[in-house]
């Protein structure tokens, strides 16, 4: 089987890549992908770059060009619902855009005539994960996860993407790379680790504890890859 693992910034892979230590480097469409082999199974690795549209071309990459069968996103995100600390797991059960407005006309926020307003996750994917984290012996949220092309750093931008969608947690890729797996059949797992509070402190937060929590999301997602192998 082969398998899609993607994050948006380099911190996201480079705990994947250092694990694996061996793969083949391609270069297309302007980003490298790294393949590798896994307990049997065949992956490939990338980073998108940050945002929607470049973590739309690389997941659509993924799938159409190195023939991904599911795709699992590791990555950092930052927290809406209190419960959610630096470091903590989020796993997506739906993903949704928040920065979608064509209210103008009468639709809802975040929606897109002919589109879904919310992505399911694989259940399958999810229960996987649930293992994991039992056998991690680590809490692992799964919540709403909220994608647009901004990075929150507003009390207010954040309550009000909470209360329109009720997320647990927001970032920049998720929904994207949804609407893409969701288009083309493949199931997908958005997997989150949080580095900031989304509010007035997160651009100082961030930095701070992006290489911690995106190494806390790429170790379970490793564990995750332990059970497909199987
Ligand atoms: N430090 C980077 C910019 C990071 S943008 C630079 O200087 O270039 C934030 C990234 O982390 C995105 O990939 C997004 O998915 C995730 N993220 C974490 N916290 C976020 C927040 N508060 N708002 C939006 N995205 C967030």
């Amino acid at each position: 089987m082969k398998i899609a693992i993607m994050g948006a910034m380099v911190e996201e892979i480079t705990p994947l890549l250092e694990t694996l230590k061996e793969y083949k480097k391609c270069e297309y469409a302007g980003n490298v992908y790294y393949e590798a082999e896994y307990k049997g199974l065949e992956l490939v690795i990338a980073y998108s770059k940050i945002g929607k549209v470049f973590s739309t071309l690389t997941a659509t990459t993924m799938i159409e060009k190195f023939g991904a069968e599911k795709l699992l996103f590791s990555g950092v995100a930052g927290a809406i619902n209190p419960a959610l600390k630096i470091g903590d797991l989020i796993a997506a059960t739906a993903l949704c855009q928040h920065d979608v407005d064509i209210t103008a006309f009468g639709h809802p926020d975040g929606f897109i005539p002919e589109g879904k307003l919310f992505i399911e996750s694989d259940q399958t994917l999810l229960s996987l994960a649930k293992e994991v984290a039992m056998q991690m012996d680590k809490s692992l949220l799964e919540g709403v996860i909220a994608t647009g092309d901004q990075f929150i750093a507003d009390e207010e931008r954040k309550n009000w993407i909470a209360k329109t969608f009720d997320a647990d947690a927001l970032e920049m890729e998720g929904a994207s790379v949804a609407v893409v797996c969701d288009a083309l059949d493949v199931p997908f797992f958005i997997l989150r680790a949080i580095s900031d509070a989304a509010d007035m402190d997160a651009g100082f937060n961030f930095d701070a504890f992006l290489e911690s929590s995106a190494k806390e999301s790429a170790a379970f997602v490793m564990k995750m890859l332990d059970k497909l192998a199987v």
